[in-house]
């Protein structure tokens, strides 16, 4: 029997509808930009396994330094204990985060991040003796699957059954540059009416509704206004962070900085799962009490796990390397001459492009997770690209190190649907 056989017998997928979506590809091995099945086929990991792995798979430096690292100190309780990797990690990002950013909080994936971001902007106001309980949030946004996240996130995909259970959250729609004045009035009505406590958005680009890139200057006047009413900013970099945007951060191309930034997913460059919440000093000090209750009592177990934060030096080390920053900007350019060849096809809609993240839009209609989406996927999987499309949105965002030679592999089975476009729907 096949990997992908036994998979059937007693696993639960996430995002899948088990009954239309019965087959999963069963994965033995990737290195680089490539993952390969167990029949031998090589695919181009166009997504970099959901923006993880973006120095490439089983990268060498990465993994020696973690096999290094776990000879020495496996993991220990991160309250009352610490350990060289994460005090050097907390250094590390210091460095390179905005300079506005004072303390680090970890925690284990891109939702508990955002959850922790939103619980200690409630308490941020809760231990200033204000009840300010309610959340503003981008329409569309995608913050994760646990409740606080959830909440933010406005996919109503993911959020269907739980909605009457969620935080109190009032939508803002994207500044698009030609409605910034709109936005702005509605995000000045709900500062009037309710009681904000925090701003959480994906800066300038949504990530899972489809690499929606929306105005800078727009995102920077909300800002502004939120800070101007003592609401916290909190940036989700979960997607964004480490070099996507062509920058480290997508925050660092803000003149506005945020009081919060959520890091996960490439933080440890898809080896191990962890996360970060980055705050100011502000915000810690309003915790910093002699009264016990006043601290911020949230903890998971993996906190800080040595090797985890072992990974994520190795990241960054690679993500300031001169051979890296060459890459992004090699791949940057490859997204530029690709999009001058196909923007004007009759059937793309629109592209767009941030950094290494290229994105475009069939003009055609069709479901998220329908039916024409199942057939793009399975096509792209034929042609050796693994790409997933979000609803008509068809979105390259690969390992820096994908090679000319591979991207052409992403690039080819993207223009060759187009030419058969009519015929796949
Ligand atoms: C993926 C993602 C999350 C959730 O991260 P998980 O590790 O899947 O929980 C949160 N925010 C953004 C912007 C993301 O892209």
């Amino acid at each position: 029997m096949t990997i992908a056989d036994r998979d059937k017998k007693y696993l639960w997928h996430p995002l899948t509808q088990h009954k239309t979506h019965p087959d999963m590809l069963g994965i033995t091995r990737a290195e680089g930009a490539v993952f390969i099945d167990e029949s031998g086929n090589e695919y181009v990991d166009g997504i970099a396994s959901w923006y993880t792995c973006v120095y490439g798979h089983c990268n060498p430096h990465i993994i020696s330094r973690v096999q290094e690292q776990m000879q020495q100190l496996d993991h220990v309780i991160f309250s009352g204990l610490t350990h060289e990797p994460a005090v050097r990690l907390s250094e590390m990002l210091m460095e390179i985060l905005p300079d506005n950013q004072a303390k680090i909080f970890f925690s284990d994936n891109g939702s508990t991040s955002v959850e922790v971001a939103v619980k200690m902007a409630l308490q941020y106001h809760f231990n200033r003796g204000q009840k300010r309980n309610t959340l503003v949030a981008f329409e569309n946004g995608f913050h994760g699957d646990t409740f606080g996240a959830m909440s933010v996130s406005g996919l109503s995909v993911y959020n269907g059954p739980f909605e009457d259970l969620f935080l109190e959250v009032e939508r803002l729609p994207l500044p698009t540059g030609e409605n910034n004045e709109e936005v702005l009035k509605r995000f000045e009505q709900i500062l009037k009416n309710k009681q904000v406590s925090s701003f959480i958005f994906e800066p300038l680009v949504q990530g899972a509704a489809g690499m929606i890139m929306y105005d800078k200057d727009g995102l920077e006047a909300l800002m502004s206004m939120a800070k101007e009413h003592g609401v916290i900013t909190i940036a989700d970099e979960v997607m964004t962070g480490f070099g996507k945007t062509g920058t480290n951060f997508a925050s660092d191309q803000l003149e506005v900085k945020p009081d919060m930034i959520c890091l996960s997913k490439a933080l440890t460059a898809g080896l191990l799962p962890m996360a970060a919440t980055s705050c100011t000093r502000e915000i810690y000090e309003a915790f910093y009490d002699d009264e016990i209750g006043r601290g911020f009592f949230h903890g998971h177990t993996y906190t800080a796990n040595p090797l985890a934060c072992t990974a994520a030096m190795a990241g960054i080390e690679l993500l300031l390397s001169a051979e890296m920053q060459a890459h992004i900007k090699r791949i940057e350019a490859l997204h530029r001459e690709f999009d001058q060849k196909i923007r004007n096809n009759p059937r793309v809609k629109q592209t767009r492009q941030l950094g290494v993240i290229y994105a475009l839009d069939l003009d055609v209609e069709m479901e998220r997770y329908g039916d024409l989406r199942k057939r793009l996927y399975e096509y792209f999987l034929s042609k050796g690209a693994f790409l997933r499309p979000l609803g008509n949105t068809i979105y390259i965002l690969a390992p820096y190190v994908t090679t000319n030679d591979q991207m052409n592999i992403l690039y080819d089975a993207v223009e060759s649907l187009l030419e058969e476009v009519a015929v796949v729907g």
